[in-house]
C-alpha cells in the first residue's frame, strides 16, 4: 500500500497499513431486483493507523451524496437500541438537570428514537439527520429535524440564531464524519459555555481485540480509542471529562466533553488512557496481530460452510446489515453457499444484499424454510435474535456466530 493517506485528525503522513478488505460495494446499498443488470460501484476498503496519534481509520472515502440518499437503517427496529436510548436519555436528563429552558441537539437523530424521550418530558430538542427519508419519520413524531450534515457551518448558523445547545448528543455518527476536525470544531461552536457533548461510538479497542473487522465499511471512517481523541478535542478548545464503556455494538465508548476547564475531569479518563497504553494501542504490533486473526476467521468460516455444504446442509444467514455485507464480500460468500438472508426490517425485505445478491426475506422464513444452519451476521444483537428465533432452534436449526471466533450454537 504505497498510497497510504495522511491522518485525518493530526495530518501525519503516511499512515501505516493495517488491513485490506478488498474492493467492496457500499454496505448499505441494498439492491432492488430491477437493479441487478446495472453496474454496482465498488470502492477499496482499507484500514490504516496513524503512528503519530494512533487514530485507526479507513484510507479511501466515498462521496457522501452516494451514501445517504436512501439510507435504510431505522433505529426503532431494534428493541435493544430503543431500551438503550431510553436509559441514556434518563441518565443525561438527571446528570445535566435538563428542563423546559434547555436545548438538546442530536446529531444523526435517525428516526427520533432518542429525542422522543426528551420531547415526552417537555425538553426542547432539535434533530439533525442527513437522510431525508429517515428525518421524515422523526418529523412525524413532532421532532424538529434539519436534513443536513453536522459541521462548523451548521454550528455557526445555530449559534447565530441563538440556538446553542446545553447538551449535544451523537450516537454512532462521530466515527462516520470524515472531516473529523470540522466535526469537533462544530461541537465547540454549537455548545453553550457550560454545556456538554456526549458521543457514543464503537470502541476501537474492542474492534481490534474482538476481531470485529466486519464492522468496517466505507461510512465507518474511524475506529476510535481514547488516545487520539484527547489531542483532537484539545485542538478545538474542548476537554474530555468522563468516559464509560458500554456493551452495545460489540463494545462502545461513551465520551463526555465540554469547554476546557468547565467540568471536573473524572478519574475514568486517565484510567482508560493508561489501560490503552498497557494493551498496546500505541504500538504497531497490536494492529499486526489483529490482521492475522482476521485471516484466521475467514479461513475457519469458509472451511465450516464448505464442510456443511458437502454434507448436504441447507444454509442461510440472518441480518442484512452493513457488517454482514463486509463479512460476506470479504470472505467471498454468496448464493453458492447461502440461500437467503432473513431480516426483521420490512424496508429491507424484497431487496438483495450488496455485491453478493442474496434475497432478503422476513425472519419468519427461518422457521418456515428451516435451513440447517444460519450464519448470524448481526452478532451484536445475538441474544435478542436467538431469543426471537426459539421456534427455529427448537426445530433443530443452528446458528453460526462468526465473530470473534467462528462457533456454532
Ligand atoms: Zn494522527
Amino acid at each position: 500500500m504505497n498510497d497510504a493517506p495522511a491522518c485525518r485528525a493530526c495530518g501525519f503522513h503516511p499512515c501505516a497499513p493495517v488491513l485490506d478488505l478488498g474492493c467492496q460495494p457500499l454496505a448499505n446499498n441494498l439492491l432492488r431486483p430491477e437493479d441487478l443488470g446495472q453496474p454496482e460501484p465498488r470502492f477499496p476498503l482499507r484500514l490504516f493507523v496513524c503512528p503519530a496519534c494512533w487514530l485507526l481509520q479507513i484510507g479511501d472515502l466515498v462521496p457522501p451524496a452516494k451514501l445517504f440518499c436512501d439510507y435504510l437503517y431505522f433505529s426503532s427496529f431494534s428493541d435493544a437500541m430503543l431500551a438503550h436510548a431510553r436509559r441514556a436519555a434518563e441518565q443525561h436528563r438527571r446528570e445535566f438537570r435538563l428542563g423546559p429552558q434547555s436545548l438538546v441537539v442530536e446529531i444523526a437523530s435517525n428516526d427520533g428514537y432518542l429525542l422522543r424521550n426528551f420531547k415526552d418530558w417537555g425538553i426542547p430538542c432539535l434533530g439533525i439527520e442527513p437522510a431525508a427519508n429517515i428525518a421524515r419519520v422523526s418529523r412525524e413524531l413532532g421532532i424538529e429535524t434539519l436534513v443536513e450534515f453536522f459541521g462548523r457551518k451548521l454550528a455557526e448558523r445555530l449559534r447565530e440564531s441563538g440556538r446553542s445547545a446545553d447538551l449535544i448528543l451523537g450516537n454512532n455518527v462521530f466515527a462516520h464524519a470524515p472531516d473529523t476536525n470540522d466535526f469537533v470544531a462544530g461541537l465547540s461552536l454549537a455548545l453553550k459555555p457550560d454545556g456538554a457533548v456526549v458521543l457514543e461510538f464503537p470502541y476501537g479497542g474492542d474492534f481490534i481485540e474482538k476481531t470485529e473487522f466486519d464492522t468496517a465499511y466505507h461510512e465507518h471512517v474511524f475506529y476510535f480509542t481514547l488516545t487520539p481523541l484527547l489531542p483532537l478535542f484539545q485542538k478545538h478548545g474542548l476537554e474530555i471529562f468522563q468516559v464509560e464503556m458500554l456493551p452495545i455494538h460489540g463494545g462502545s465508548l461513551r465520551v463526555y466533553a465540554g469547554h476546557r476547564g468547565k467540568h471536573p475531569v473524572r478519574p475514568s479518563v486517565a484510567a482508560l488512557l493508561t489501560d490503552e497504553e498497557r494493551r498496546g494501542i500505541t504500538r504497531l504490533e497490536y494492529y499486526e496481530t489483529f490482521t492475522r486473526r482476521v485471516g484466521d476467521v475467514k479461513d475457519a468460516l469458509l472451511r465450516l460452510l464448505d464442510d456443511l455444504k458437502q454434507q448436504g446442509c441447507h444454509l442461510a444467514a440472518y441480518g442484512a446489515s452493513a457488517k454482514g455485507s463486509t463479512l460476506l464480500n470479504y470472505c467471498g460468500i454468496g448464493a453458492e453457499r447461502l440461500e437467503f438472508v432473513a431480516d426483521r426490517s420490512p424496508h429491507k425485505q424484497g431487496r438483495l444484499t450488496p455485491g453478493t445478491h442474496l434475497p432478503i426475506v422476513g425472519p419468519e422464513e427461518l422457521a418456515r424454510r428451516r435451513p440447517d444452519y444460519t450464519l448470524l451476521l448481526t452478532w451484536n444483537f445475538n441474544e435478542e435474535i436467538l431469543a426471537q428465533q426459539q421456534a427455529y432452534r427448537q426445530a433443530g436449526g443452528k446458528f453460526i456466530i462468526p465473530i470473534p471466533e467462528v462457533r456454532v450454537v
